[in-house]
């Protein structure tokens, strides 16, 4: 399948096995230099070297435990800058994380962009968020960022077709982003010989030490643009694949149709990232399809807007209706926030404006994205995923708050 291997050593850099089948969807392990991640696996982000509001320790404990968490190239890459995070060891090192890390290439941050940014055949232009100076990101400049942050998994540098591009539009950034996979994995590789990746490790019996690299499937609404993506990316050959450009304005019925059709086509062996999605129930339904990864911003985002997910649906804690109430969060949850804390506490905490407010939501919503994904794999193992994915969903859509 692959026409490179990512690196001499005869481990691969890591080692991905499905373990379960019910249907489409997996569980599995995924392998990496450090640590060993189950699947289908939700990862917290963690933009600028820190997940947002709540602190590591806590993140390491059993109610939460992710084993792996995203860190943003883009942001990092313009602040504190590479020469610092080398100057301190790396990553890990830099922000007190040993877990597994992955990070992403930039592409989609430039992208994001909109007016501010111009792309050529070299790579992108544009101005920096933070201080207004002119800045160049290109495929080289990704991977040798991400070499220098030293995650365990990078990146290929990406171009993003709008949700609603046309199909010519949507060709011709798909052809790009090809290239760029191209020039990704052969500057991956040089830097991989070179040793300039800050986070490797000794080989086990197991896996290399080396950083491994995923690529990305474009293509936006386009069906067929999606699968020729898919063939030209998995010809380069890479350790992992990405459905990316996905939430990204279409309609969520139009993000369904590729993930169905796409992920049971991507290669079995290897790990399928869904990037960027989504809402508990968005993951289950991509679990369904076969994805085996995510992140998403929503459960620390919303978590500081005063938003919290549960098993009945959104519940916006700045409600009067909550100025009483007794009840916690989610009566079904069982993380550290839902045990101590009424709905009325949580409600007066945000209009007061206290952090702690943010802190709080903050740590729920990951309790409760993460135990969703816990008890997925288990359904999984199991083999009573669709009974588990029918009974989440009706509960979610009873919304009996
Ligand atoms: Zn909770």
């Amino acid at each position: 399948m692959s026409t490179k291997e990512s690196n001499k050593s005869p481990q691969p850099p890591i080692r991905f096995d499905v373990i379960a089948r019910d249907g489409e969807a997996r569980a599995g392990v995924l392998k990496t230099r450090r640590g060993e991640i189950e699947t289908p696996v939700f990862m917290p982000v963690g933009t600028a070297g820190t997940v947002k509001g709540i602190r590591f320790e806590e993140l390491e404990t059993e109610e939460l435990d992710p084993k792996i968490i995203l860190g943003n190239t883009y942001h990092l890459w313009l602040r504190p800058g590479i020469e610092t995070i080398r100057a301190c060891g790396g990553l890990h090192k830099f922000i007190g994380w040993e877990r597994a890390l992955l990070t992403d290439s930039g592409g989609f941050q430039v992208w994001s962009l909109g007016a501010l940014r111009k792309i050529s055949e070299e790579g992108t232009h544009f101005r920096s968020h933070v201080d207004g100076s002119p800045q160049f990101l290109s495929p080289e400049i990704s991977m040798e960022v991400q070499a220098a942050l030293g995650s365990e998994i990078v990146m290929a540098f990406d171009e993003c077709a709008p949700g609603n591009a046309t199909r010519d539009e949507t060709i011709k950034s798909m052809s790009l982003t090809t290239r760029w996979a191209q020039r990704s994995r052969s500057r991956f590789d040089q830097l991989q010989e070179e040793g300039t990746d800050s986070g490797r490790t000794a080989a086990t019996d197991q896996v290399s030490g080396a950083q491994a690299i995923f690529g990305i499937v474009q293509g936006a609404r386009h069906l067929n643009v999606r699968r020729d993506s898919l063939a030209q990316t998995v010809e380069i050959g890479f350790d992992g694949y990405a459905l990316g450009g996905l939430s990204v304005g279409e309609e969520k019925s139009a993000m369904f149709e590729v993930v169905n059709e796409i992920t049971p086509e991507m290669p079995d062996a290897y790990p399928r990232y869904l990037m960027g999605v989504g809402t508990p129930e968005d993951l289950i339904e991509a679990v369904a399809a076969g994805i085996d990864m995510f992140d998403c911003v929503l459960p620390t985002r919303n978590g500081r807007t005063g938003q919290a997910f549960t098993s009945t649906g959104k519940l916006n804690i700045k409600n009067a209706q909550w100025a009483t109430a007794v009840r916690p969060i989610d009566d079904r949850c069982n993380c550290s926030v839902c045990r101590r804390h009424s709905r009325a506490y949580l409600r007066h905490l945000y209009l007061s404006g206290e952090m702690l407010a943010s802190i709080l939501l903050t740590h729920h919503n990951l309790a409760f994205f993460l135990d969703t994904m816990r008890a997925v794999r288990q359904s999984i193992r199991s083999g009573v995923f669709p009974k588990f994915r029918r009974e989440f969903t009706e509960r979610l859509n009873a919304n009996g708050e």
